[in-house]
């Protein structure tokens, strides 16, 4: 007998039938003899639509108002979820992050756990019960006001929860079978892997593969936590995240682990920089100022004749706006030329650990990318993931062209989308 964490993503919960197919998957679990605490997203794009509805009312939402419309999503199908059970003999109570005691900071719509006192679920479990708790929410241990984690953040919830009860396990259950060698809806030839570690993850996650959010992956590794992403739909053994790789396993010890690709972002260049020590300190520092997460920053060599450059980064598409518009704010101060916006780009990462002792990976993903007609805009490089910006319509071209360079294609069909719109 063991303390299992359960998370059901918003596409296995997306209407009454996925509700009670996830009942009995829960119930099941517990018969075998497990307690079970369930983290539950919101049904099927009921965040996106709340988050349209918002928008519809106010172009700029105020961050606490916004994150109590979206926590109403959770509270949706984890009150729900608990009458599926106990429709089916079973006890469950249902519990929000608040109640749960998910203590965040006060950062509406990114705000980060501080601590887990998860007394309630406890309870609920000696009384025999199974626990739900509304994923992606907490409580701001200053303001007192209901926050959230970011999209995605309920595989944080989970994550967290497993760490704070000492669960042996993090099942995420979700609407493929596990994590694949690429976005199975961009490559239906991908490949599920059956480990990957907590490092090359991170990478990917970081990289836009959104099948676990970031800091689910950040946090498990701290722990030590082992999660197991797998399908809702199928009984298919999932892929395990992990320290290592199991000894032996040659497959899994590929080189590239997986590729994965990101059109959420935006880039931004700044023209005619004058090249002074000081200035990419002021512009970047302005920026940290308004807490925008810039991604990959590339700066020309000056043009001898002018002493001018120029300097162009990426940051999330959601933050173009006041990105530019803080940046006019310097523009006198700074006395760069112009600033050029273009949100329509794309970005490809190739991740994976044997990249450290493999030389020619690099030389190997520009030429298949080349002989796919994509041109390559920038590039960052960490010790194991090598990034490229493209077009955004050159994008899926070019993560299935590096599949297949690479070798990820698989010869059987494996990659099953069981639902979710993609959105
Ligand atoms: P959930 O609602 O269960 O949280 P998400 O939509 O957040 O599900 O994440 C699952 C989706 O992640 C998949 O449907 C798939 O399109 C996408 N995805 C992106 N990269 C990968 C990958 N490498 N492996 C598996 N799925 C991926
Ligand atoms: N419902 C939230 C979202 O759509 C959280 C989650 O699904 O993890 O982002
Ligand atoms: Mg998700």
């Amino acid at each position: 007998m063991g303390l299992i964490v359960q998370k059901y993503g918003g596409s296995s919960v997306a209407d009454a039938e996925g509700l009670k197919r996830v009942a009995n998957r829960i119930v099941a679990t517990k018969k075998a003899g497990h307690q079970v605490v369930v983290v539950v997203s919101a049904m099927g794009d009921t965040t996106d639509e709340l988050i349209d509805l918002a928008n519809q009312v106010s172009p700029m939402p105020h961050g606490r108002e916004l994150d109590m419309l979206l926590t109403a999503g959770e509270r949706i199908s984890m009150a729900l979820l608990a009458m599926a059970i106990g429709n089916l003999g079973h006890e469950a109570q249902s519990f929000t992050g608040s109640q749960a005691g998910v203590i965040t900071d006060s950062s509406h719509g990114a705000a980060r756990i501080i601590d887990v006192t998860p007394g309630r679920i406890q309870h609920a479990l000696a009384d025999g019960a199974i626990a739900i708790v509304a994923g992606f929410q907490g409580i701001s241990q200053d303001t007192k006001d209901i926050t959230t984690l970011g999209r995605g953040g309920s595989d944080t919830t989970a994550v967290a929860l497993a760490a704070a009860l000492e669960a042996d396990v993090c099942e995420i259950y979700t609407d493929v079978d596990g994590v694949f060698t690429a976005d199975p809806r961009v490559v239906p030839s991908a490949r599920k892997l059956k480990t990957v570690t907590y490092e090359e993850m991170l990478e990917l996650a970081a990289s836009g593969a959104k099948v676990l959010h970031l800091r689910c992956v950040e946090y498990a590794r701290r722990f030590d936590l082992p999660i197991h992403v797998r399908s809702s739909f199928s009984n298919n053994e999932g892929t395990w995240v992990v320290k290592d790789h199991p000894e032996g396993d040659t497959m899994e010890q590929a080189i590239i682990a997986g590729i994965a690709h990101d059109k959420s972002e935006a880039k931004i260049t700044i023209v005619g920089v004058p090249d002074r020590t000081g200035t990419a300190a002021r512009i970047f520092q302005a920026i940290a100022d308004a807490q925008i997460n810039i991604d990959m920053i590339v700066q020309n060599v000056s043009a001898a004749a002018t002493g001018l450059t120029d300097i162009s980064f990426t940051l999330p598409k959601a933050e173009g706006s006041k990105a530019t518009e803080i940046l006019t704010k310097i523009q006198g101060e700074v006395g760069f030329a112009s600033l050029q916006y273009d949100d329509q780009i794309g970005k490809l990462s190739l991740v994976g650990a044997g990249m450290r002792s493999h030389p020619g990976i690099t030389a190997q993903f520009f030429a298949c990318l080349s002989e796919a007609g994509v041109n390559i805009e920038m590039i960052s490089t960490s010790e194991i993931r090598i990034s490229i910006v493209c077009r955004a319509t050159d994008l899926e071209k070019g993560v299935r062209a590096a599949h297949t360079a690479f070798d990820l294609d698989s010869d059987q069909v494996e990659a099953v989308v069981y639902g979710g719109t993609g959105r």
